[in-house]
């Protein structure tokens, strides 16, 4: 299986190099060059399967021969043997057609788990096969910080290097990541915003002369499309479960990125019976503008109880526009280099393709505390304030009452205390295994926010490494 750049710039590439590098050299994403299509036969041959081994049947499929099976079997298998749940991703029903998918039974309690877990994986056996170290750099506002340190903590040939506002994430999220120890990683603060340490990010990757010889740059952050492939599995798992009762399922999925939700997306393309797919957004709603009045547009930053879905631009919706515009990559390119300041639309025709595919709904976080609250009082489940909006969207979106909605689930409730209280409820603890999360030492370093100062700090500690 080739893989190909949504901007159509860049030659395809294999499974090994997609996984290697993250962003296309054109500025493109990644996709496959066809997807591949599960028959009812093999729906069926697949359903008794246990997660580990379902995410074999479908990873291999995109991997296609770049690892033995044997091989890949046990790195998935040891992806998801820490996860606390014996199911991995369990399925509760709620009331009525609802349901909910929890995605938070790995190391850092948050859906992205699932992907970091396999990429650090994924990632150390081709770097052993080549012989060759990177240096992965990511900027984080909280969850995919602590998910990739986790992830990639033992790897051998890779240097973590993750960036967050310093004092801007919450106290659980910032000793997740800084209480992960190891030579081979390096929190640091910078002295400034979110923004700000995406734009550092960017533009190291732009021009990575800065590293010792041999090293490159590799992303993590949701355009590795990896993550996506990882994250298709669980829909399949989820649909599993109630499909054969039920005609098809729907999704409920609470999104900043589109990367979520787009890995839905694409288990529909592969066969998986989905009647529908919610797109579940806070306050900072590009995607439900897009989906209810055909305006793509950039609007200020605002913060939320969910952090984690807090964004300008989605940038995993490029993939999809390459499919809406039926792979016509110059279109792609022309519709994402001119948002800066401009209101983007599609045509009628299009639109309407986009709004048979998804629905949307936006939520704020009134409507996100009241949902907690009701929840809770209704049933006894407690959902983080991610969570929340794709309950809250399931609920106020047009649909068809017979067939089962899954919202995922994409947080412990214990990761965002705020919200919870905000709600009223009281505070959950955190699970067992990080019960001595607040007294474990932490370890970061503090740096002004300027792309040098990250520079400088990269060349040392890799030298460092080196000697
Ligand atoms: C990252 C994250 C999301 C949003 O994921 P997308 O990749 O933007 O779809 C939602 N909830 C939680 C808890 C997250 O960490």
């Amino acid at each position: 299986m080739k893989y190909i750049s949504t901007r159509g710039q860049s030659p395809a590439v294999r499974f090994e190099d997609v996984v290697l590098t993250g962003l296309a050299p054109d500025g493109g994403l990644y996709v496959p060059e066809r997807l591949p299509v599960i028959s009812l036969q093999q729906m069926a041959d697949w359903q008794q399967l246990s997660y580990s081994e379902l995410a074999f049947e479908v990873i291999r499929l995109f991997v296609d021969g770049a690892i033995p099976d044997a091989k890949l079997k046990k790195m998935i298998a040891d992806s998801y043997a820490g996860f606390s749940d014996p199911a991995v991703a369990p399925l509760q029903h709620l009331y009525y057609n609802q349901w909910v998918l929890e995605l938070y039974c790995g190391p850092t309690l948050a859906f992205k788990d699932f992907a970091l877990q396999l990429l650090g994986r994924l990632l150390d056996y081709f770097l052993e096969k080549r012989q060759q170290h990177v240096a992965i750099l990511g900027a984080t506002s909280g969850d995919t910080g602590s998910a990739a340190l986790e992830g990639c903590k033992h790897c051998q040939f890779v240097d973590m290097f993750i960036l967050h506002p310093h004092n801007r994430v919450s106290e659980v999220q910032r000793r997740q990541m800084t209480s992960v120890t190891g030579d081979n990683i390096n929190n640091i603060a910078v002295e400034g915003n979110f923004d700000d340490c995406q734009e550092i990010v960017k533009k190291a990757f732009a021009d990575q002369s800065f590293l010792p010889a041999g090293y490159q740059l590799v992303a993590v952050n949701s355009i590795n499309w990896a993550r996506i492939m990882a994250q298709i599995v669980y829909y399949f798992y989820a649909g599993f479960r109630l499909v054969g009762k039920y005609p098809a399922v729907s999704f409920s999925v609470p999104t900043g990125n589109f990367g979520d939700i787009y890995a839905g997306y694409l288990a529909k393309q592969m066969g998986l019976p989905i009647r529908q797919l919610i797109i579940a957004t806070n306050r900072n709603d590009i995607l439900h503008r897009f989906i209810s009045s055909n305006r793509y547009h950039k609007t200020t930053l605002e913060g939320s109880l969910s952090p984690s879905m807090d964004i300008m631009v989605s940038s995993n919706f490029e993939r999809f526009l390459f499919d809406l515009f039926k792979r016509d990559s110059k279109r792609v390119t022309q519709f994402v280099t001119s948002l800066s300041g401009n209101v983007q639309q599609v045509t009628e025709e299009e639109w309407a393709r986009a709004r048979a595919h998804f629905a949307s709904y936006s939520v704020d976080d009134a409507a996100t505390c009241a949902t907690i609250s009701e929840t809770y009082k209704r049933t006894g489940y407690l959902a983080d304030p991610h969570t929340a909006t794709g309950i809250k969207a399931a609920a106020m979106c047009d649909t068809d009452a017979s067939i089962p909605m899954i919202t995922l689930a994409t947080a412990h409730p214990a990761k965002f205390t705020a919200a919870i209280e905000q709600a009223g409820l009281p505070a959950p603890g955190l699970p067992e295994h990080m019960a001595d999360l607040y007294s474990r030492a932490e370890h970061c370093t503090v740096l002004p926010n300027s792309l040098d100062s990250i520079k400088q700090f990269m060349q040392q500690r890799l030298a460092a490494r080196n000697d």
